[in-house]
């Protein structure tokens, strides 16, 4: 028994000693919960180049993607809790506890909270062979096409997922929906014409909008945006669908019990990231607004997404969309 607890104190000492050095030269791997190429995926490696900076260290990216970002959030709440596993997500955080009736994990106590890293406002983008050119000119084709229109989606509670719920209800129209693994996936078939509508991140669709290769017809920012490649883009608003606003948030995440020494030093590295000159052009460039208030304290995140989770469940539960 004795050399039981004298083992146990010196693992203890030892992981202390490991969690001063952390990272060290061991790589971090951010899992990404949709598919490579794609907003979220954008973001993550965007960041990723500016935490290698902050935390010295390789930073890698594992895209595991599916059901709506659950896939890959239970595998980092199933990795060890030691800072070498993070997860980037966004919204879906908060939306999947009411959409899904069987999730592996709690978003709330299965994770330690990193802090909020970035706001991306959405666009409703078309395939290019769509003839309306302009919103008014997709309201009457939408009219004509009734019950044969169909409107991509990176799964349940993704952000393409909700905004296309949003934008349905706003033009009193149901479409078919068509999940994916992720709107990189998606766009492949907007561009391929196999889908006709998409409502997607900026962070995905602001060079595909700039090079003319899909139709773009709004932004759900209250105002114009001020990206050069997005300031023609109407708002939603302005466009008669009031009060039609979607901006999609991502935070960073660890699993429930890592050390607070190696919290500590991820976030730290996170703050220092964020204010990275390369990563900030980048995001702003592609319309996202990197965080630089209280917002990216963990305690200030964390509170944010309870509020998230009570704002999303009632209205999720309302429109009886749900997986077993
Ligand atoms: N974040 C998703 C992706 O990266 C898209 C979405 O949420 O709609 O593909």
């Amino acid at each position: 028994m004795k050399n039981l607890i004298a083992f146990a104190a010196i693992a203890a000492a030892a992981f202390c000693v490991h969690a001063q050095d952390f990272p060290g030269s061991k790589p971090i791997t951010i899992v990404v919960p949709f598919a490579a190429g794609g907003p979220t995926d954008r973001v993550a490696r965007d960041l990723g180049e500016a935490l290698q900076k902050s935390l010295g260290t390789t930073v890698v990216i594992d895209n595991t993607a599916g059901a709506g970002s659950s896939i890959g959030t239970a595998k980092v709440a199933r990795a060890a809790p030691d800072g070498y596993m993070l997860l980037l997500n966004h919204i879906g955080m908060s939306t999947m506890p009411a959409l899904y009736r069987k999730l592996p994990f709690n978003v709330e106590t299965d994770f330690e909270y990193l802090g909020m890293v970035n706001e991306v406002p959405m666009t409703l983008i078309g395939r290019p062979t769509l003839p309306a050119n302009n919103f008014k000119e997709l309201t009457t084709w939408i009219g004509e096409n009734k019950g044969k229109i169909n409107l991509g989606n990176a799964g349940l509670g993704a952000a393409s997922h909700l905004c296309g719920l949003l934008f349905q209800s706003a033009m009193k129209v149901e479409m078919t929906p068509v999940p994916y693994k992720g709107t990189a996936p998606a766009i492949s078939d907007l561009l391929g014409g196999q889908i006709d509508l998409l409502c997607d991140q900026t962070t995905n669709t602001t060079s595909f909008i700039e090079a003319k290769k899909v139709k773009a017809y709004g932004v759900t920012t209250a105002k114009r945006l001020s990206t050069p490649a997005l300031k023609d883009l109407p708002t939603m608003a302005e466009s008669g669908l009031k009060g039609f606003e979607v901006s999609i948030w991502h935070g960073l995440y660890a699993p429930k019990g890592t050390p607070p020494a190696v919290l500590t030093k991820i976030n730290e590295g996170l703050k220092t990231a964020l204010k990275d000159p390369g990563f900030v052009k980048k995001q702003e460039g592609l319309g996202a607004v990197v965080v630089t208030d209280d917002r990216v304290q963990p305690a200030q995140h964390k509170k944010f997404v309870a509020s998230e989770i009570a704002k999303w469940g009632p209205i999720i539960k309302a429109a009886g969309v749900y997986a077993d």
